[in-house]
């Protein structure tokens, strides 16, 4: 097994656009790759197509979990079996791959015995992928009619595929370097102590490093949020321990988009205003975008956050509020989700609003479409639709705009008396928004586990949609001191809108 000294193979079961099985073979530090549609067999009389595909990192050996959709590869991924193996007759498998032909021998949990790589004859187009044909020797390890989809479970975790889907440990970023590509999508362990001493340990001001950056921090024992029932205000320590804590979780939310800050350096209980642009004094590693469509006086650089770091830096400069744009910046036309702004009006009351969310729950367990909610942190609910981001069935901003519209359209339609069309809000008689407006390039909502301005730094916590029937349930019940408490606890809700995998059913 791995760590032996010996050479490692694994075998992973693929649903991207078709199901396929990786063979792959640890060879001079890379992962030699065949993609095998029916997958490896015992069955000596079988020939299977195998098709030589590019080296993968060897960071992938043992990955077990999802791959966004719209990135090579989407869909899911099990480790169907791992193992070790050998040459056979050979000392330079590469040498026996360059020349079309690798016998092997792997010792896995479910492969056993001499595998036959062999490259099909005649010419190869350039750019085609070479076909080759796998097969299993009649040696003592080979089973008559042997099926590999008789075996679906995966080895490491005895998983199936729809089960990893559904609630996986890992998502692979095949965009970026192999030692970062694997992100672990669990709940972030509690920071360590040391961190948290270091922290405490600052006076008003110094250097802590955390997440492996080095970071400045200043004003931290300034009061940032009022007190709420009797406790004392939330400093700025406690908003930077918050994001350092809350980062790995909400990351996945804000990788690859630029970010608008909410600024309110002096306090929530003081005007804030919105920085979008990265200042000129910010540190050199922290990730940024330059958007190539700014206007004139419309802000060109933003921040990025692609690492834990960058969040607790955007904290420390006062940014209490994060949103993080709806598309990617490689493709800043393309929404990658439809939003439902549940916005209460001064009459609504919670319990009007809670009739409103739960008619957009039903709509959409009609409609058979996923959406996660969330509460806003400050009166309202907020439900995020994951769309697909490229190719057929992607949706443009006018498409999710128009969408969203029918749907709110169609729920306001059953509860007239709660919900106004009018877009200013004085004239909207106190009732409530289905606001569908904010689905347009460069308009947001506030990012799941963002603290909002408000006493006691309540934040926009994802919800199941089973508490909404939960009478303890509060818009801005979540206060930033037990967020990350209830995150462990009950882990990132709001992940199932990471899957972009879905077609918005056309309403009628
Ligand atoms: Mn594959």
């Amino acid at each position: 097994m791995p760590g032996d000294g010996r050479a490692r193979f694994v075998v992973q079961r693929h649903r991207a656009r078709r199901l396929h099985y990786d063979l792959r073979f640890e060879i001079d530090g890379v992962l030699v790759s065949w993609a095998v549609p029916r997958g490896p067999t015992l069955d000596p009389s079988a020939r299977r197509m195998a098709v030589h595909v590019e080296d993968h990192p060897i960071e992938y050996l043992d990955f077990e979990g999802v791959i966004p959709a719209g990135e090579y590869g989407g869909g899911d991924v099990i480790v169907w079996d791992i193992g070790t193996w050998e040459p056979h007759a050979t000392d330079d498998p590469a040498a026996a791959v360059a020349g079309g032909e690798l016998h092997v021998d792997v010792f896995g949990e479910k492969l056993r015995g001499r595998l036959v790589l062999v490259r099909r004859g005649g010419p190869v187009r350039s750019g085609d992928r070479e076909q080759w044909l796998l097969l299993h020797k009649k040696d003592e390890h080979a089973v008559d009619g042997w099926d590999p989809e008789d075996h679906p479970r995966s080895v490491v975790s005895g998983r199936t595929n729809e089960e990893v889907r559904a609630d996986p440990d890992k998502l692979w970023r095949s965009d970026a370097p192999a030692a970062r590509a694997s992100v672990d999508l669990r709940p972030a362990a509690p920071l360590g102590a040391d961190a948290l001493l270091a922290l405490d340990d600052l006076g008003a001001a110094g250097t802590w490093v955390v997440h492996g950056r080095e970071l400045r921090l200043t004003n931290l024992d300034r009061p940032l949020f009022p007190g709420r029932d009797g406790q004392p205000p939330v400093t700025k320590r406690e908003l930077v321990r918050y994001a350092a804590a809350i980062a790995p979780v909400v990351l996945p939310y804000l990788r690859g988009r630029a970010l608008n800050m909410h600024r309110f350096p002096n306090g929530a209980d003081k005007p804030g205003f919105w920085h979008k642009a990265l200042p000129g004094h910010a540190p050199d590693w922290l990730p940024r975008w330059d958007n190539p469509e700014a206007d004139r006086g419309e802000s060109r650089t933003y921040l990025v956050v692609d690492e834990p770091a960058a969040l607790v830096w955007a904290a420390n400069f006062g940014a209490l509020e994060w949103h993080a744009w709806t598309s990617l910046t490689q493709d800043q036309r393309r929404p990658t989700y439809a939003l439902v702004d549940l916005d209460p009006g001064e009459r609504t009351s919670w319990d009007d609003l809670l009739v409103l969310a739960r008619l957009h729950r039903t709509a959409l367990e009609h409609l058979g479409v996923r959406g996660q909610a969330k509460v806003s942190g400050r009166r309202g609910i907020q439900i995020w639709v994951p769309v697909r981001r490229t190719g057929r069935g992607a949706p443009d901003f006018a498409e999710t705009r128009a969408w969203v519209e029918r749907l709110s359209k169609s729920v306001g339609a059953v509860v007239p008396e709660l919900v106004s069309w009018k877009w200013g809000k004085g004239s909207r008689g106190g009732l409530a928004r289905l606001d569908y407006t904010q689905n347009a390039v460069n308009k947001t909502l506030v990012a799941p586990y963002s603290p909002r301005p408000a006493p006691g730094a309540p934040v926009s916590m994802p919800i199941s949609w089973a508490e909404l029937d939960d009478p303890s349930l509060r818009p801005d019940g979540f206060p930033l001191r037990t967020a990350v408490e209830r995150v462990v606890e009950r882990g990132d809700l709001f992940r199932p809108v990471l899957d972009h995998d879905q077609e918005l059913r056309p309403l009628t």
